[in-house]
């Protein structure tokens, strides 16, 4: 077992610059959530640490070893894909022992690490079946099965739960958390799903434009982003956003005292940002609004307001309102975070 450090990678396509510069440390057994909108480079990091792309520039570090000018089955790293493609004609079993027999494994040991590896995944009844027998989840499970049975040191998974339909994805979501955990493998889970990885993640790394914005726990990047980006990639319904300006001391459209320092001795006009469940509707609030719709989620409605010119989105309401109604709201002071206007950098 051991850890991942990737030391100042950098990687192009032509004039295409798609990795910038990625310093990235990964803790013995740790889940890492790689997450990011498409295109922005998860696939090729993932490609350049299984060996399945060259770097232009920068290291790669498996434990205390350099493995980035290995070949690929030298590294000791397994990698699923989103479009994981099991031989169809093959049974359950010798699709987890392929890998074992490509590698020259002796009959005795692949049938013993193929039994537990089919035992961990709840797969010993299937042993026999062909993969169009199997539901999507097994068929999944049959997947990442193949990528550890050969025992990996690092486990890549690039978004292996896309192609499954929400109920399956939230249950394997939960799977592969288990699974990794008991295996204790070192693992990089990539995924443009927010909320993937707000659930699975020891720690989130969030990659724009082929540069690493923030690394932390999914606590941290929800509630202490480093820029107006990571704000609004993070959470459901999106965090508000608005444009304020400092104006005799007084922050505008909430007109709030102005008493951070930060504030005060940054430029006249900011971008504020508050999570619509800090924004509670009740009589008596600070300010009022009027409603412009009402969605109904189930367990809470979630209320568009319009306060003067600000379109607020506020969360976790127990009960509707009706469109045109005019409703008081309130929220804390310190739940309001601060963003330079033009570089979206946090500010304070
Ligand atoms: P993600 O997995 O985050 O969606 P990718 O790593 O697949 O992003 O791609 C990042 C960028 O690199 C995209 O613009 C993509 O078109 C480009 N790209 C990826 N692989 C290649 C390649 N082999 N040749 C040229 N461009 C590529
Ligand atoms: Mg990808």
């Amino acid at each position: 077992m051991a850890g991942l450090t990737l030391k100042r990678i950098s990687k192009s396509f032509q004039s295409l610059k798609v990795l910038d510069d990625i310093s990235l440390e990964i803790g013995d057994g740790e889940l890492l959530v790689l997450l990011g909108p498409s295109g922005c480079g998860k696939s090729t990091l993932l490609r350049l640490v299984a060996g399945l792309e060259a770097l232009d520039a920068g290291e790669i570090f498996l434990g205390d070893r350099r493995i980035d000018h290995l070949e690929p089955k030298k590294r000791q790293v397994a990698m699923v894909f989103q479009n994981y493609a099991l031989y169809p004609h093959m049974s359950v079993e010798k699709n987890l022992a392929f890998p074992l027999k490509v590698a020259g494994t002796g009959k005795e040991e692949t049938s013993k690490s193929v039994t537990q590896v089919a035992e961990l995944l709840g797969l010993l009844d299937k042993l026999k079946d062909k993969p169009g027998q199997l539901s999507g989840g097994q068929r999944q499970r049959v997947a990442l099965g193949r990528a550890i049975v050969r025992k990996p040191a690092l486990f890549l998974l690039d978004e292996p739960l896309s192609n499954l339909d929400a109920d399956l994805r939230t249950r394997m979501r939960q799977e592969i958390v288990k699974l990794q955990k008991e295996l204790g493998i070192t693992t990089i889970h990539v995924t443009h799903d927010q909320a993937e990885a707000l659930t699975m993640a020891d720690r989130i790394a969030l990659l724009h434009d082929g540069r690493l914005v923030q690394t932390g726990s999914p606590e941290e990047l929800y509630n202490n982003p480093n820029s107006v980006f990571v704000a609004r990639f993070i959470g459901s319904p999106g965090i508000n956003i608005v444009p304020s300006r400092v104006n005799d001391g007084l922050l505008l459209p909430f007109g709030l005292p102005v008493t951070d320092f930060y504030l005060e001795s940054e430029q006249a006009v900011l971008l504020v940002g508050l999570r619509p469940e800090a924004i509670e509707i009740a009589p008596g609030g600070d300010y009022s609004a009027i409603v412009q719709s009402c969605e109904y989620l189930g367990e809470q409605y979630v209320v568009k307001l319009l306060f003067g010119e600000t379109e607020l989105v506020a969360s976790g309401s127990k009960q509707p309102y009706a469109p045109e109604q005019t409703v008081s709201f309130s929220f804390e002071s310190k739940a309001l975070l601060f963003f330079n206007y033009e570089s979206g950098i946090r500010i304070g």
